[in-house]
């Protein structure tokens, strides 16, 4: 029997919808204020995002999301993983690891 693929759920931080005034990716240490993230985001720059329940003040940057889906692979001894990114207009991007 297939095992079932153990699935990553991020939400996109939109730098013009939060509150937070500052961001840090947990994995590679890049950190902005709210001011610099709304230039980056806008210029395709940078994106931050966080796990969709609980923990939502663990971010990681757009970077360091193919790093995550690793190590989560590794540490659930599993072959594949699937990483699901929940994008503004209810647009959800799929990526197989
Ligand atoms: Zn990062």
């Amino acid at each position: 029997m297939a095992k079932k693929i153990p699935i990553i759920e991020l939400d996109l931080i939109d730098p013009h919808l939060t509150r937070k005034r500052k961001f840090a990716c947990i994995a590679c240490g890049i950190t902005y204020t709210l001011k610099d993230y709304r230039i980056l985001f806008d210029s395709h720059k940078i994106s931050y995002f966080h796990f969709t329940e609980k923990k939502q003040n663990i971010k990681y940057c757009h970077d360091c999301l193919e790093s995550l889906a690793v190590k989560e692979k590794e540490k659930l001894g599993v072959k594949k993983i699937i990483l699901k990114l929940y994008l503004p207009d209810n647009e959800i991007a799929t990526f197989n690891f």
